[in-house]
């Protein structure tokens, strides 16, 4: 509280050092302001009891009735206060102690006031002052017996307002009392500037009422700022004193409160809100260089996620997961790792995974895409395991797995994974969905459907099963069908039946399809059944027209229904129109070539994509005529699209088309991704297993059981004429007359003319051109043995000369090693020298369904495959006895790198070289597959030679 002076005026009895300064002023204003016109009141000189001169105003009337002196003070300009507080001092003599006054003696005086807003003259009319009160002494004072005065200071205040004009004038009546007027403080009150929870509040005066409380809004001081709803607000009571302080200023985020005053935080501190009170020193890996920071800014490498409050250390990507592991089942993989060695400061690690399918050759990888599932998920995982299913069987995958956290994706560096690369092996196919109903009768329903959209490998069999609809107890039947149609007999008419597909591959069943209703056909009176149009059948039978003009020949063929013929381009006149029979002509510019992958007899061999319209763009590959060709070679170029174009199974490469209309001329070939078979193998030698070997020969059977069921003769089967695709789908492909065979650089010219691939061929065709079906079986037999010896060469290193010897005396290549003895015994059949006692392709195939629907059938324990040892052999392989050294026997087999490590084992002769198994030869660091086989069927065949030549048992 403070009181605000207005005017102050002291009697000589009372100065007190504090309002010196005001003496003057209030004395100056009492000489103007002396008195009323008549007025007894009298200024007087004095001093107080420190002998300090001062002035009083006194008026002592008491003898004389009826007085009414009037004192005036100057104008009083008010200022902003609206209640005013007069302080009187003043001293009033006792009536009784007055002798002879009585009557007329009064103990009182009266004060007023009037408000202007101007000064006004000296001439003021009693009746516009205002009477405030009328002041009695407290204490009054008489004259001691002694004659010596004894005083008695009195103090009154009074209070005036609400005032509303500039200013007032204060008024002292008397009316015949012994007054002397000491002082007259006047004042009014006012709250103080403060600064209050960081809020500054100015002066502020009072209310007009005693009850008043003037709100007063705080300003924040700087640096600081409201809090949120809650400004800072207080009052100015009457009193002067400031009260109910509501609200406050925080100071905002980089500064905090050192007394009424917001400071910035120092350097290496931050203060990240204004809710804070405090300014803290930087979280770790953080740091900051300026005074006043609301956050600390991370060290290179550091990062803070959006989510990361200022007041967490900077944290980096974790380092990769460890200890990957996985588990195949067929086409599900299962993945499990421990959490990365470093969390990089985090704990909200979880692991993605990054699925790529890769092509065999050349290796390429691409993005699996949304056909695969990742259960619980693919990113987010919190568990340290994962399972992918619905992968491609027989494909190459790479899965990376990688930790992130919250800040992986801040990071630029280099992403830190756990990687594996896996081959699914063989999926059951997908579902048959698309059943479609060619023929409802009475008795039997037709129907016809597609082949799953993922068959997973070949497709040997479907089976439909059915039931009726309405029967109670569901008992159904099945029937088993080979092609992508079956006709169900035996039904009952008027009856509907329910019918599900599966198809079966090498790898089982899939599951059944969609039920499909239909409801045989209503008993008739007529005839029965409806005789099958002659054209209906010729739908199936395949005939074909040689010449597309429609000259004379027409086929016809009824060997099987389903199975078309195959006519040699060689039969047309004019081969061009061959090609345009069965081979599609293709817009060159819906061609895009991409690389050369290869070099075939009549140019280069490139891949591209072909986007017809309407349709998707695939890979394929390109066959070219290089320029400068003559007549003949163009025409021996598109024989093999004039009979490719007449194939289509999924064992045989497709004919996409061809372009003769511009040049280079051009064959267009479904893509194979992983090229030709026998490379393919040697490069993932030992890789596979063997029922996905035999996957693989059974496509090979399946493709030519197809060709030879048109009649046509392949004459140069072999595994370099094989093409494998990135699903492991193996297909026949170098088609042509006997002259593409001069392409082979396997073929070499026989005393019976022309060249024949000896080591392929059946000994009735390398003797006298005998070309059959039959000879393709003994090729598919040396295929066989190829596949099953990952690429090895038929009759190693032996002359055609000597091969030829050799079969002809009745020598037949051994099993290679870890091959089943099923195996090698088909391949022996194969190898019959009465080519009627050789199996049919139709034959194989179904040898070979039946070994991998028992794979059982297909275990071989390593090393126990049986050799059938012939006598033959000797001549055919190197002779042991021409060698002394170990060196000079593996130099002979090609081997000669790991004479150190024969050396260096102790194997100084052949004998004791004979004595080693498998495991010896693995243990002196020979880790290649391929070499480890090489060396052992070596030494089996060393082993038979030295029984065979000197009797001499070899104990292994
Ligand atoms: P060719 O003239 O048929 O012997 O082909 C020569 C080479 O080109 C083959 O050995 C294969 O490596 C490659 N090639 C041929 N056709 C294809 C194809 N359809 N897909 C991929 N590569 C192929």
């Amino acid at each position: 509280m403070s009181h605000f002076f207005l005017y102050i005026f002291y009697k000589i009895f009372y100065i007190t050092r504090n309002f010196l300064f005001h003496f003057s002023k209030a004395h100056d204003i009492m000489m103007i302001n002396c008195i009323l016109l008549f007025s007894q009141w009298e200024e007087i000189s004095g001093l107080d009891e420190n002998y300090t001169p001062i002035r009083t105003y006194q008026v002592c009337q008491v003898m004389e009735p009826n007085q009414n002196n009037w004192l005036r003070t100057n104008w009083i300009e008010k200022g902003d206060a609206q209640r005013i507080f007069v302080e009187l001092k003043f001293t009033l003599r006792d009536c009784n102690s007055l002798p002879g006054v009585v009557g007329s003696c009064k103990e009182t005086f009266n004060l007023y006031y009037q408000e202007t807003d101007v000064e006004v003259g000296r001439n003021i009319r009693e009746s516009q002052y205002v009477k405030i009160d009328t002041i009695a002494a407290d204490e009054s004072f008489t004259q001691g017996d002694l004659g010596e005065r004894k005083m008695k200071l009195n103090t009154e205040v009074r209070i005036i307002g609400p005032l509303s004009r500039r200013g007032f004038y204060l008024a002292f009546q008397d009316v015949g009392a012994c007054i002397a007027l000491v002082s007259v403080k006047v004042y009014y009150k006012k709250c103080w500037s403060i600064i209050e929870n960081l809020a500054t509040f100015p002066d502020t005066v009072t209310g007009s009422e005693f009850s008043s409380l003037v709100e007063v809004e705080g300003t924040c001081v700087n640096d600081a700022e409201e809090e949120a709803d809650n400004s800072p607000k207080m009052h100015c009571s009457a009193e002067g004193e400031w009260l109910v302080p509501i609200g406050k200023c925080i100071c905002k985020a980089g500064f905090h409160q050192k007394g009424d005053a917001c400071e910035p935080c120092g350097r290496g501190f931050y203060k990240s809100s204004s809710q804070d009170l405090q300014c803290s020193r930087c979280p770790a890996h953080s740091y900051n260089d300026r005074e006043g920071s609301w956050r600390c800014d991370c060290e290179d490498g550091y990062y803070r996620a959006l989510s990361d409050p200022p007041s967490v250390a900077c944290t980096r990507p974790p380092s990769a997961p460890q200890n990957l592991l996985y588990n195949i089942n067929h086409t599900t993989v299962s993945l499990e790792w421990t959490p990365p060695a470093d969390t990089g400061g985090r704990n909200d690690v979880m692991y993605r995974i990054i699925c790529r399918r890769c092509t065999w050759e050349p290796e390429e990888c691409f993005p699996c895409g949304s056909n695969v599932g990742y259960l619980p998920q693919q990113s987010g995982l919190t568990d340290t395991y994962v399972t992918i299913t619905d992968l491609l069987a027989h494909a190459n995958y790479t899965f990376e797995v990688e930790a992130v956290n919250g800040v992986s994706d801040l990071s630029r560096t280099q992403r830190l994974f756990a990687a594996v690369s896996i081959a699914t092996s063989q999926a059951a196919p997908s579902q048959v969905s698309e059943v479609i109903k060619e023929r409802v009768q009475q008795h039997s329903i037709q129907l016809s459907w597609q082949e799953p959209e993922q068959p997973n490998g070949v497709i040997t069999e479907y089976e439909i099963k059915y039931y009726e609809k309405d029967q109670k107890n569901r008992i159904y039947s099945t029937v088993k069908s080979k092609s992508t149609s079956a006709t169900v007999n035996n039904l009952k008419p008027s009856t509907a039946y329910i019918f599900q597909i599966r198809a079966f591959t090498a790898a089982g069943y899939g599951t059944f399809g969609p039920r499909v209703e239909v409801t045989t056909k209503e008993e008739s009176t007529g005839s029965g059944e409806q005789i099958i149009s002659f054209c209906s059948l010729c739908r199936h039978c395949g005939y074909s027209k040689a010449d597309q003009e429609g000259d004379e020949e027409l086929y016809f063929q009824f060997k099987f229904p389903g199975t078309k013929t195959y006519i040699d381009p060689e039969t047309y006149e004019d081969p061009n129109r061959a090609v345009h029979q069965f081979a599609k002509e293709l817009d060159a510019s819906c061609i895009k070539i991409e690389r050369v992958i290869g070099a075939g007899e009549f140019g280069e061999v490139c891949s591209g994509r072909l986007k017809l319209p309407g349709k998707r763009d695939v890979s394929v590959a390109i066959k070219t005529l290089k320029v400068g060709y003559t007549e003949k070679q163009r025409r021996d170029f598109l024989c093999e699209a004039s009979i490719m174009g007449q194939f289509d199974h999924p064992n045989v490469v497709h004919l996409e088309g061809v372009v003769t209309r511009g040049k280079p001329v051009m064959i267009v070939i479904e893509y194979m991704e992983n090229g030709s078979l026998d490379a393919f193998l040697r490069k993932h030698d030992g890789q596979f297993t063997v029922i996905q070997l035999v996957g693989m020969l059974r496509g090979i059977a399946a493709g030519m059981r197809y060709l030879s069921d048109m009649g046509y003769v392949h004459r140069d089967l072999a595994a370099r004429n094989i093409l494998v695709n990135s699903n492991l789908v193996c297909k026949v492909s170098d088609f042509g007359l006997s002259r593409v065979i001069d392409d082979d650089p396997e073929a070499v010219y026989t005393t019976t003319g022309g060249k024949i691939p000896v080591r392929w061929t059946a000994m009735e065709a390398i003797q006298y051109r005998k070309f059959t079906s039959a000879s393709d079986v003994w090729s598919y037999g040396i295929l066989m043995w190829e596949v099953m010896s990952y690429g090895e060469r038929p009759y190693w290193d032996m002359s055609n000369q000597d091969v030829i010897k050799a079969i002809e005396e009745g020598y037949r290549l051994p099993a290679p090693m870890d091959c089943p003895p099923g195996l090698h015994q088909l391949m022996l059949d194969c190898w019959q020298k009465d080519r009627a006692d050789r199996p049919k392709f139709d034959q194989i195939v179904g040898i070979l369904d039946k070994m991998i629907r028992n794979p059982n059938t297909l275990k071989t324990p390593m090393g126990t495959c049986t050799r059938p040892i012939s006598p033959l052999l000797d001549q055919n392989t190197p002779d042991f006895n021409s060698f002394r050294l170990v060196s000079e026997w593996l130099e002979a087999i090609k081997m000669e790198r790991y004479v150190d490590s024969f050396t260096a084992a102790g194997y100084s002769s052949l004998e004791s070289v004979a004595r080693m198994t498998i495991e010896d030869v693995m243990s002196l660091g020979i880790s290649l597959v391929g070499h480890q086989k090489k060396i052992m069927s070596s030494i089996q065949t060393m082993r038979a030679q030295m029984l065979h030549l000197h009797g001499t048992g070899v104990q292994v």
